[in-house]
């Protein structure tokens, strides 16, 4: 294979974990300044390595990909993205809090407008790239083609279609983390939260511990993806009935229909009252963070399935967060802590419907300062027999019912079904 051999020049690699090496043009970020041109622009695209000023790069975990496919031949090194069309559909913010350092502190408030709020920038050759993209799309879903066969739903031709789909608004975002503020999130200090980070990474990005001065972290992670249904500008209006789910990613069953946990059920009965809601006036938003597994990953998640079946007893619900945890060392590493930026970025500071039964997202978002009403628990129909051991567990645990919480003796008579 014929494999292209850069010029000389490019060949050598430079590193940026030293200050003043190659950071004449990068421009000055200042965090929590509520006008953009005061925060100034993130850029974390590698093209340009002197107007870089952040550490990492764009598209999280993703970015390994580009890395393969720069090595491949298949992506031209520093290729600039052109941005034409690509704005967003409907306008998000900005909103006061946008320029509140302590709320907003894992995404880019600008980060969905840099193609006009920073057009200066980009004319001047820097290639700054969106961390929000904000677009329109019909959903087709066999669980609310179910709720109009049975009648729970209606057709009305604006949120709802006459062919079963619904209209929604998709925003897809990317995490920007600005560390100080993770580190105090975490009550933990920055120096603790950076150290922790280049050693648990492998050590690869020797900036977190060598570039001080570079205060924000585009981690190789998933972001979240919003599902709108109504007005997006309706969300930060507390007058307007809000219904809204914060969901984690949950591979096997939101797409595969696994029927070990609640997920795509409990999913997709949000999707069907955010429908409802804004068919009533009101908007929904479903918030999904890609955090698999209880951010432990699907490797170990499969893991903890085996060890729960195939512990004496059986898989039983008094058991279910020690199996975790004995894989894991811990139970969950979802940290719901900067979950709630996304909500305060698009103005909301009323949940009237959260349809969540997670004590955790409640007290993350509460704590936030967002007023949360009703709470809508799974309705039991919809609970997978296989799943009955999670859900105890985790009423058990603290998560909200408005039925009995079970004892230790009663978990201990809810079991799951064996390995076959
Ligand atoms: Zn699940």
């Amino acid at each position: 294979m014929d494999s292209p051999t850069p010029p000389a020049a490019t060949r050598h690699i430079r590193l940026t974990s030293h200050p003043g090496q190659g950071t004449d043009s990068a421009p000055a970020l200042r965090w929590g300044a509520a006008d953009p041109h005061e925060r100034g622009p993130v850029v974390g695209s590698t093209g340009n390595r002197s107007q870089r000023n952040v550490i990492g790069t764009h598209s999280g975990s993703y970015g390994v990909y580009r890395a393969l496919a720069v090595a491949a031949g298949n992506l031209t090194k520093g290729h600039r993205a052109d941005l034409t069309n690509t704005a967003p559909t409907d306008a998000v913010g900005p909103y006061p809090v946008w320029g509140d350092a302590h709320k907003m502190v894992s995404i880019d408030p600008w980060g969905a407008s840099v193609q006009t709020v920073y057009a200066d920038y980009l004319e001047r050759g820097y290639d700054i790239r969106p961390t929000i993209a904000v677009t329109k799309a019909h959903i087709h879903l066999p669980e609310i083609k179910q709720a109009l066969a049975f009648q729970r739903l209606q057709v009305d031709g604006k949120i709802l279609l006459e062919d079963a789909s619904a209209t929604v608004t998709k925003i897809a975002v990317e995490p920007v983390w600005w560390l100080p503020g993770v580190a105090e999130r975490f009550k933990v200090s920055e120096a603790d939260l950076r150290r922790a980070l280049f050693e648990e990474t492998g050590g690869m990005y020797p900036e977190l511990v060598t570039r001080s001065d570079l205060e924000v972290f585009l981690p190789p992670i998933g972001g979240q993806t919003l599902y709108v249904f109504g007005d997006v500008r309706d969300l930060a209006n507390p007058n307007v009935t809000l219904t809204a789910r914060v969901h984690d990613e949950c591979n096997g069953s939101d797409v595969f229909g696994s029927d070990i946990c609640t997920c795509r059920p409990y999913l997709t009965h949000a999707i069907e009252e955010c429908i409802r809601g804004a068919q009533a006036g009101g908007v929904g938003l479903i918030a999904y963070s890609r955090k698999e597994g209880r951010a432990l990953g699907e490797v170990t998640k499969f893991l903890v399935y085996n060890a729960r079946k195939r512990q004496v007893g059986g898989d039983r619900a008094d058991k279910y967060f020690l199996r975790t945890e004995c894989v894991a060392g811990v139970q969950d590493m979802r940290f719901q802590e900067l979950m709630p930026d996304v909500l305060h970025w698009l103005g909301i500071t009323k949940i009237h419907r959260l349809v969540s039964m997670s004590n955790d997202k409640f007290d993350a978002i509460t704590g936030s300062g967002i007023e949360v009403g009703e709470r809508v628990k799974i309705p039991d129909e919809l609970i997978p027999a296989d799943a009955k051991v999670e859900i105890e567990a985790k009423v058990a645990a603290g998560y909200f019912t408005d039925g009995r919480v079970p004892t230790a003796d009663d978990l201990a008579q809810v079991k799951g079904r064996g390995l076959e």
